[in-house]
């Protein structure tokens, strides 16, 4: 099943002749880059996740930029982030000249700890982006409390959990703007790709002109209008999404659900599993969240993670370890920070945990073998 002998990546894009179909036939057509697909998918994803509006872009930093754009974040503002995250999650707010604070996640599902978040708010926070790591929600409406009584925006970095649910709410209907991802090992992919939902519209507006260089209207407005005049308000960027990409996304989106339950039948066989194995532990999952199983994380005790990701990598088992704390990369380090941030957490965290093989084209078989493999390990 796996070209390069037999290896299980940790993560991996499904693609069916459907999806190979929608793409061909916009390639036929006259709109290859933002054209009438590219609306097509912004309204899918925005009813699927019954927000008011999407906005599409080339991927999900770049849908993390125009969020902070979106927001006005500027030169000094401080927005919270937690450090438990890749890295474009914290870059986002550097784009902008505002200066990312790193704060704890709390220790049993590593999602960012409110009341950690109300501890860094200084009269420059101006935002908050919480991240649902692994694609479990994090706690929406602590976190709505403690924004509004500081008057901060919530962003959700739901790269992770496009398809996932709080308390009876999806994902995309939580925060004032929620980003996704397309990247192929995200919930659905487009090769590369991002969104934005909100239910304000003055984001919409301000967003689909930084995707495109700050122009203010796109060339299929001007050619349907024949006009050639357009003007530049703003410093944008060209972070449009193409119709091919939106092809492959509608196509993909409507087996979204049908890979959560699927992704969510691996976990529990993980679960069955790797319970009561000692030295390992599981991250918890909080009542009235589902979660959209982007990625299966475990801990493992005594120091012994990169020991036991050597050895599953010899097996060929694809494991990794999501993420290494963001200010401990070297650009971090060396330019914007005096201190190391005060994460205990997610320091503890960073050590021991391991991402476990978790996708749809993934047997049960597979995951058996693979927990096999993690019981049989010997911790001193
Ligand atoms: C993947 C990811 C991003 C960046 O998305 P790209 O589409 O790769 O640019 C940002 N934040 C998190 C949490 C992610 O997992």
């Amino acid at each position: 099943m796996f070209s390069d002998n037999n290896f299980i990546p940790y993560g991996r894009q499904t693609i069916e002749q459907d999806d190979i179909d929608a793409v061909v036939e916009v390639l036929r057509s006259d709109w290859l880059t933002t054209g009438p697909t590219i609306a097509r998918f912004e309204a899918a994803i925005a009813e699927y996740v019954g927000a008011r509006h999407a906005v599409a872009v080339s991927s999900g930093t770049a849908a993390l930029h125009a969020a902070m754009f979106a927001l006005g974040i500027g030169s000094g503002d401080e927005v919270i982030v937690p450090p438990l995250s890749f890295v474009a999650t914290a870059n986002a707010v550097l784009y902008q000249g505002g200066i990312p604070v790193f704060t704890d996640v709390e220790a049993d599902g590593l999602l960012i700890d409110p009341e950690q978040v109300e501890r860094k708010i200084t009269a420059r926070t101006k935002a908050i982006i919480a991240v649902d790591y692994a694609g479990q929600p994090c706690d929406y409406d602590a976190l709505r409390q403690v924004a509004d009584r500081h008057g901060l925006s919530l962003v959700a970095d739901s790269c992770h959990s496009l398809g996932a649910e709080y308390r009876g709410g999806k994902v995309g209907t939580l925060a004032d703007l929620t980003v996704f991802s397309f990247h192929p090992v995200k919930p659905i992919t487009t090769g590369e790709g991002g969104m934005v939902v909100t239910s304000r519209e003055d984001y919409v507006e301000r967003m689909k002109v930084f995707r495109n260089h700050g122009i203010t209207s796109d060339h299929h407005q001007r050619a349907q209008k024949n006009l050639w005049r357009y003007q530049m308000t703003e410093l944008g960027y060209n972070y449009r999404m193409t119709d091919i990409q939106a092809a492959l996304g509608l196509s993909q989106l409507k087996k979204l659900d049908s890979w959560i339950k699927y992704r969510k039948e691996l976990a529990k066989y993980y679960k069955e599993e790797l319970t009561d194995c000692p030295g390992v532990s599981l991250l918890t999952q909080y009542s009235e969240r589902k979660s959209a199983w982007h990625l299966f994380v475990v801990r493992i005790a005594d120091g012994r993670r990169d020991d036991l990701f050597q050895q599953l990598r010899a097996s060929k088992i694809g494991v990794n370890v999501h993420y290494g704390l963001i200010y401990r990369h070297p650009y971090y380090s060396r330019t914007r920070l005096q201190t190391v941030p005060d994460c205990p957490s997610a320091e503890i965290a960073a050590n021991e945990i391991l991402s476990l093989p978790i996708f749809p084209g993934m047997n049960q078989d597979q995951t058996k073998e693979i927990s096999k493999k993690i019981k049989s390990y010997k911790f001193k």
